[in-house]
């Protein structure tokens, strides 16, 4: 196509050259760069470069089935705040920790794994969904499966609402994890209820969803929780190939005064090696120490495996996707890529509004209106999500990721971000922080006193009849 030349002369100049080709087969670099010569026409060896960049040029190596094995689950935990997160954590960290070895256990690395039945499960040290939709809103999903901890004597509380729509908007599996049972006022039951209300029903009525009583401080069911999470994640299946060039996420960082920048990773795919040259957004290097969750040193990092990385040029950024590169070359050029591009990407940045969606339905393949939604009272929120989801029409259908009461929050901003949606407010504000975090972000947020206002310009959004700005 690029030299505008039919196939079949392509294919027969091949079988010339004794190659018995089709127009699907692939050739290498060498026969491709020959064949170009003759057209007078330059071939780049840019496939490696692309490689690489896994998702980001759409060009990912195809694994072979026999070389998928199953993975440990990585869990993220999430909650109201004082609803035990941390504790949680820390419970079960300490719960599995092979006796002998509690003297490692203070190193603090972003995620940790423990084994659990001979198989291993891995925690994300990053309680909270802000943490978790920001490393999404960075191209990067670190969770399999995610745990909502409710406090059983405080119930569903407003973080509790926003940390769900987190959950679900990333798609993954929740596990409710019912905390502090051993307080006398603890009302399991009421949570139940509470989040049934939320779609989230529990097995024993009949729904989906997994809910585990524990209490983190006194230590009690961890183990039915982490068999809940053994059995999800069996269903969940998951596999990836140990044997190729590793890639994973990193998940915290920093400049240590004595050994230079340092990244927590988790690794996702393939396997990490000392030596292996890396680039990590716009810093490369090549793997100096490897040290695991107990801050013992180890020489290679397996799947689903946390790591401190040491031998980095630079800090890299939390949520950034670590890659393994053929040498230190081709590393500096990539990274000089990722920089050039981020640049552009800067100035570039693409807001979502109202009308820019509107656009989309009337020009593209967009079905889908996704909206957040905030309001002064339970009631209000109930009859606004109401008239809202009446305005799907045939073509596009509303649909409302997140409907709470109260101010609009920067976690909704991240949340709108990473689900396309746009923000409405009916008699509340957006927090300054939210505010702020909007105009970086580039996320829409209406708000009115009048509930008809809203309709209407949903209404006139969806059927592309949208005035620009009211
Ligand atoms: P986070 O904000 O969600 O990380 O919550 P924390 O783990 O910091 O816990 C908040 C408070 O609840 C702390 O004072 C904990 O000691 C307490 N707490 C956590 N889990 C339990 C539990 O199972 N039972 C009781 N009684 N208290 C708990």
């Amino acid at each position: 196509d690029r030299l505008g030349v039919p196939s079949s002369e392509i294919i027969k100049k091949l079988f010339l050259k004794g190659q018995m080709l089709t127009i699907n087969s692939p050739i290498s670099f060498d026969l491709a760069e020959e064949l170009a010569v003759e057209y007078d026409a330059l071939v780049e060896e840019e496939e490696e470069i692309e490689l690489e960049f896994g998702e980001k040029f759409a060009l990912e190596v195809e694994d072979r089935e026999e070389d998928l094995v199953e993975r440990p689950p990585v869990i993220t935990i999430m909650g109201h705040v004082d609803h035990g997160k941390t504790s949680l954590l820390d419970s079960i960290r300490a719960s599995n920790v092979v006796s002998g070895e509690d003297g490692g256990i203070t190193q603090k690395i972003g995620a940790y794994q423990i084994i659990k039945n001979g198989k291993k499960i891995t925690f994300v040290d990053t309680p909270g969904h802000e943490a978790f939709t920001d490393m999404r809103a960075r191209g990067a999903q670190v969770t399999d499966i995610a745990i909502l901890v409710v406090a059983a004597d405080d119930g569903v509380m407003p973080q509790t609402v926003e940390a769900l729509s987190h959950a679900k908007a990333a798609g993954v599996p929740i596990i409710v994890a019912v905390n502090k049972i051993d307080k006398p006022e603890a009302n399991p039951m009421k949570v139940k209820q509470e989040l049934m209300e939320h779609g989230l029903i529990s097995v024993e009525w009949g729904g989906d969803t997994e809910f585990v009583e524990v209490s983190a401080k006194k230590k009690l069911h961890l183990d039915d929780l982490l068999d809940t999470i053994l059995i999800t994640a069996e269903i969940l299946e998951l596999k990836a190939n140990p044997k190729k060039r590793a890639k994973g996420v990193v998940l915290e960082s920093k400049l240590d005064p004595k050994v230079g920048p340092v990244a927590d990773v988790l690794i996702q795919e393939g396997t990490l090696k000392i030596g292996d040259v890396i680039v990590a957004g716009e810093t490369y290097g090549k793997v100096r120490a490897l040290l695991n969750d107990k801050g013992e040193r180890i020489d290679v990092v397996g799947l689903s495996q946390p790591a401190e990385i040491i031998g980095f040029n630079q800090v890299p950024q939390a949520g950034d996707t670590i890659y393994v590169i053929q040498n230190e070359q081709h590393a500096k050029r990539i990274v000089e890529e990722v920089a050039k591009e981020r640049k552009l990407a800067e100035t570039s940045r693409k807001t979502i509004t109202l009308e820019s969606l509107s656009e989309q339905f009337e020009h593209e393949n967009v079905k889908e209106l996704n909206l957040i939604l905030r309001a002064d009272s339970r009631g209000s929120v109930d009859a606004l999500k109401e008239s809202l989801l009446k305005l799907s029409n045939d073509e596009v259908a509303v649909n409302i990721i997140q409907a709470a009461a109260g101010a609009i929050t920067e976690s909704d901003v991240k949340l709108a971000e990473v689900s396309n949606a746009i923000i409405i407010g009916f008699h509340v504000r957006p927090t300054t922080k939210a505010m702020k975090e909007a105009e970086e972000d580039g996320v829409e947020i209406r708000t009115s006193n009048i509930i008809y206002h809203i309709t209407e310009e949903i209404e006139k959004a969806l059927t592309g009849m949208l005035d620009p700005e009211f």
